[in-house]
């Protein structure tokens, strides 16, 4: 499996393409909202002869949805969050003028549910969804044993861990999903992050302040 990772809109978010062999691809958390971020992840998909087959999503804060209606009206393809994610997705039109998105466009929220436990698939690879709420009600770590790797979310940063003074944020759930469901990976897993670069568990069972 390879990963690549855009950095997207003014909350620098990151946006990951998830592909293997058969050049299926997932999309996940797509932040790009200009019009030239669009443009570059329609690019490296094309360039790579990619077919998108899922987009999914690790929570639906303004930052990781901005680019849900290009990405479905670019590729039709069915778009997974967890349950408790969808009002959180309805809510962002109301608020995103607030941190300056003016012309936000986000379309139809996601339609499947992902829950604990659930396996999503792309060519030959597989995920594992696990559910660490706390950043927010919803989130989804995506997890593939085989590369030992998860992609994360707003869960566990490089030294830093989600804020929680979000609408239906729990500084101590988030802590104890973090111990309890991402310490309990190999060490040597490499996180990719919602935000920044990527880190692994056993540095930030090390490094992190917050744990
Ligand atoms: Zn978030
Ligand atoms: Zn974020």
């Amino acid at each position: 499996m390879k990963i690549e990772c855009f950095t997207f809109n003014m909350f620098s978010e990151n946006t990951y393409v998830l592909y293997d062999d058969t050049l299926e691809c997932v999309i996940i958390d797509p932040g790009c909202y200009e019009e030239e971020e669009c443009n570059e992840l329609k690019k490296f998909i094309a360039d790579k002869k990619l077919k998108p087959v899922k987009l999914l999503y690790t929570h639906c804060h303004i930052d990781h949805v901005l680019g849900n209606h290009f990405v479905l009206s670019q590729y039709n393809i069915p778009a997974y969050c967890h349950s408790l994610e969808v009002p959180q997705f309805i809510s962002v039109p109301a608020y995103a003028p607030m941190y300056g998105f003016n012309k936000v466009h986000i379309g139809e929220p996601p339609k499947l549910m992902l829950n604990e436990g659930d396996e999503i698939s792309f060519g030959t690879t597989t995920l594992h969804c696990i559910f660490a709420p706390g950043h927010s009600p919803g989130s989804i770590c995506f997890y593939n044993k085989k590369e030992n790797v998860v992609i994360g979310g707003d869960v566990l940063f490089r030294m830093s861990i989600g804020r929680t003074d979000l609408p239906g944020g729990n500084h101590n759930l988030l802590l104890k999903n973090i111990r309890e469901k991402l310490f309990t990976l190999p060490e040597d897993t490499t996180v990719y992050a919602g935000h920044m670069e990527p880190t692994t568990i056993g540095f930030e069972k090390k490094n992190n302040p917050y744990l």
